[in-house]
């Protein structure tokens, strides 16, 4: 459907619905929570993910407070990725586990 827009769950602006990144807020995943492990769709309130039993409910490494893991902090607002201290790695992933997911490392 050519003009078919759909509000950012963020700023509520209309975006296509295929968009990665929402054009008015630079907010990732604009129109649907992906788990992120496996990028299959989730749900907020969902306490895991309906492919890959992943927990979605973490603490927030930034501010300490439970919130659901989809994108950002529900608290804080932050990003929610880790970025390797290994500094010929430095990948930036969601905080799954306290070892990198590309070099095995621990995570700080
Ligand atoms: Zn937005
Ligand atoms: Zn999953
Ligand atoms: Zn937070
Ligand atoms: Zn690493």
């Amino acid at each position: 459907m050519p003009g078919y827009m759909i509000p950012c769950r963020y700023c509520q602006q209309l975006v296509p619905p295929d968009a990665n990144t929402c054009p008015a807020c630079g907010k990732v995943n604009p129109v649907q929570a992906r788990c992120p492990k496996c990028a299959h769709p989730i749900r907020k309130g969902w306490v895991a993910c309906s492919s890959c039993g992943l927990s979605l409910e973490i603490t927030c490494p930034f501010c300490g407070q439970k919130t659901f893991f989809s994108d950002y902090c529900e608290h804080c607002d932050r990003r929610l990725v880790v970025t390797c201290p290994h500094r010929k790695c430095r990948t930036e992933q969601p905080p799954l586990g306290d070892k990198c997911i590309k070099c095995g490392r621990a995570l700080g």
